[in-house]
């Protein structure tokens, strides 16, 4: 379903969100304070617009309250974030995603009604470290201070040619697998429990980060 979207800041991470966002159908209105930024967008974004988001007057005249999600992806000016999330919220916007650059500012942002607040270096740190310390881990996501999503390689042998409910996952690591890579085919999503793993199968599983890094050790 096509949505609407506006985009505040065309920063690498303002971007980014645009080009996707158009490459997958969607409406964007990209929105930046610099002409050189806008211009670099201009036949990319469905519109894109110099303004500064600061002023409400600009933000009322562009019709930000009409459309279904707006992103605040202004960097550095962490003032400037606070005041137009707010503006935009008051507006009635009904899905409002936010960019914070330290803890302190995504707790402001939280307070004020950004329905999401996303910290991309911190995230995209936590993803590549766990990378690091872990050969079996490819890709980490935290989902809350206790849960996390993780992309496991099966590389111990005792996995292979069992089905999951033979491996019995959730009893014996308290996981869910959720999707099961295998090499370059579509990811089987939501595997059956009569699904047999195979080597160098990547698990997608969903659990307490604790029984994530049980999982994990039992794979060396
Ligand atoms: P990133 O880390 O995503 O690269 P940047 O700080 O480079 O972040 O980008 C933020 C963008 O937000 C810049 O292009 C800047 O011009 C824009 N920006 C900052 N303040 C405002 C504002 N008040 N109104 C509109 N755009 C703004």
């Amino acid at each position: 379903m096509k949505q609407s979207f506006v985009i505040i800041g065309l920063g690498r991470f303002g971007g980014s969100i645009c080009r996707t966002l158009v490459e997958s159908g969607q409406e964007v209105l990209a929105i930046d304070s610099s002409e050189d930024r806008v211009n670099e967008y201009m036949n990319i974004a469905t519109h894109a617009v110099v303004a500064n988001a600061q002023d409400e007057m600009t933000l009322r005249s562009l019709g930000i309250r009409n459309f279904d999600h707006v992103i605040v992806a202004i960097g550095e000016d962490i003032q400037a974030s606070i005041l137009v999330t707010l503006m935009v919220k008051e507006m009635g916007v009904p899905d409002i995603l936010a960019k914070a650059q330290n803890e302190y500012h995504a707790r402001v942002l939280e307070k004020i009604g950004a329905d999401r607040v996303v910290h991309p270096e911190r995230d995209m740190g936590q993803r590549i470290a766990h990378n690091l310390i872990s050969k079996n881990i490819l890709d980490y996501l935290e989902l809350s201070d206790e849960f996390s999503l993780a992309e496991i390689n099966v590389s111990n042998r005792k996995f292979y040619g069992k089905t999951l409910d033979e491996l019995d996952f959730r009893q014996r690591f308290g996981l869910n697998v959720v999707a099961i890579r295998r090499g370059k085919q579509d990811p089987i999503v939501t595997p059956a429990a009569e699904e047999v793993v195979q080597k160098d199968d990547h698990l997608v599983v969903i659990g307490r980060d604790e029984d994530v890094d049980y999982l994990d050790e039992k794979m060396n």
